[in-house]
């Protein structure tokens, strides 16, 4: 049959199958499956980004078709619609990135996610294999980094994996994207990595024989849809845990930058929510450092956890990253705070002096590698910012801190190819291997009218 035909009569079924003209970028309101939407009342106002993979391109993508004459973006944008339809009927507040079978650029999806600002990101898709005569099938959850990096993404694949076993056959697996495209991961997913939670359902292959009959069957999209929406309602159901940073100082308005601050000393404060009522912050599970440097944290009230560090914070850049669970077993996104101390003059020079004296003693290392890691930070592009990078690989070494040792070395031999100091970095460093760094989302850091305690003097 003509293509073009074929595309007609899928898009008059849709018409027919979601009750609305496909143009209609409001969701259809009715859903008429076996789910009790008002059975979820913590959905309400969460707001769901939905991107139905693909779209437009079916006469020119033949791989995504299956047998019987599906598209894989035919079958995304059903599902996405019913899901979407599921979720406006629990409250949820939805955006698709598309609503009609047409072509929407992978950068406007994301800017799209970007201005919606979603508490969540699902990309629906269905996989399709150059193996067609092996009959493969089985459904896939991806997500963006590692399970370390983002455990709020892979928390969520799993939760979805389990739904979609139960309606297919094959076991599910859940896995990085990086496994796919190694150098970036998808790109959807890797550049909304820092706005929320995010995962690409495969749910399982239009080029299976069988399965590709199902996905023509709306009654079969239908439980497709039901799959995502019992695990969104389960992730919801566990609270989303967030943070806020509350710092002493004033930010010095008249300066240049950002959360720039005079204070040497400032009461860092984590403020913790666990996203769920009944849940508090799950004990031991608060997992900080400032500047790379792993710190503790006193508890002040159940949600304010007081940073501990030793000295004076010297001037530069100084980036608070943490995690935490809550008592439900939800993890939070890793969060990040950066807040920036103003230099005075001459200063810089100093700190790479007396930074690389300290990390060569025994007590003063932590306090020499804050000093260099704030020189870095000052001068990234300096003629001496590979000497201070190799004095920071050094200094992590010393401490024995191999990862960060080896992320030091990795970033001084592959960013710094003139650097005299390369031929030192370790051979087994000297691999392709890039050293990228996930920083984690950023969280407001706001002033807060505190004096600080008098001067410390024990170190960590
Ligand atoms: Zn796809």
């Amino acid at each position: 049959m003509d293509l073009s035909a074929l595309r007609s009569i899928f898009l008059c079924a849709l018409v027919l199958i979601i009750g609305v003209s496909c143009t209609d970028i409001t969701p259809p309101p009715v859903y008429n499956g076996k789910v009790d939407l008002s059975e979820y009342p913590w959905l309400k106002n969460r707001r769901i980004f939905i991107d139905p993979g693909h779209g437009g391109l079916s006469e020119k993508d033949r791989f995504r078709h299956g047998p019987g004459g599906i598209t894989e973006e035919g079958v995304n944008l059903t599902v996405a619609r019913i899901l979407g339809v599921m979720l406006h009927g629990a409250g949820c507040v939805v955006e698709l990135s598309r609503n009609a079978d047409i072509h929407v650029p992978l950068d406007t999806r994301t800017a799209m996610a970007g201005e919606f600002e979603p508490d969540l990101f699902i990309s629906i898709h269905h996989n399709g294999s150059p193996r067609r005569v092996d009959g493969v099938q089985y459904p896939a959850v991806l997500f963006w980094g590692t399970a370390q990096v983002r455990p709020l993404s892979y928390q969520l694949a799993c939760l979805l994996r389990d739904q979609f076993e139960k309606i297919m056959d094959g076991d599910g697996v859940v896995l990085s994207d990086l496994a796919i495209f190694p150098e970036s991961g998808t790109r959807v997913l890797r550049k909304t990595k820092y706005l929320c939670p995010g995962i690409l359902g495969e749910g399982g292959f239009f080029s299976h024989e069988t399965h590709a009959r199902h996905l023509a069957d709306r009654e079969y999209l239908v439980t497709e849809a039901e799959a995502y929406f019992s695990a969104i309602a389960e992730f919801f159901r566990r609270g989303i845990p967030s943070a806020e940073v509350l710092i002493s100082s004033p930010f010095d308005d008249n300066h240049l930058l950002e959360n720039a601050i005079h204070q040497r000393k400032p009461v860092l404060t984590l403020r913790l929510l666990s996203g769920h009522d009944s849940a508090v912050i799950k004990k031991g599970s608060l997992r900080v450092t400032l500047n790379r440097l792993p710190v503790t944290c006193k508890k002040k009230s159940p949600t304010d956890f007081r940073v501990h560090y030793s000295g004076r914070l010297p001037a530069g850049y100084h980036t608070l990253r943490f995690s935490f669970e809550n008592t439900l077993g939800q993890p939070s996104m890793v969060f990040r705070s950066t807040f920036f101390i103003i230099p005075e003059k001459g200063e810089y020079q100093s700190m790479i002096q007396k930074g690389q004296s300290l990390i060569n003693s025994r007590g003063g290392r932590v306090r020499g590698l804050r000093m260099l890691m704030g020189a870095l930070s000052l001068g990234c592009t300096d003629p001496l910012a590979d000497k201070i990078t190799w004095h920071i690989a050094r200094g992590f070494a010393m401490l024995g801190m191999r990862e960060e040792s080896d992320y030091y070395y990795g970033r001084l031999y592959h960013f710094f190819p003139e650097s005299k100091y390369r031929k030192k970095v370790p051979g087994r460093l000297r691999t392709y291997r890039f050293p990228v760094d996930y920083r984690g989302r950023p969280v407001p850091i706001t002033h807060e009218d505190k004096t600080p305690p008098p001067p410390e003097t024990t170190r960590i």
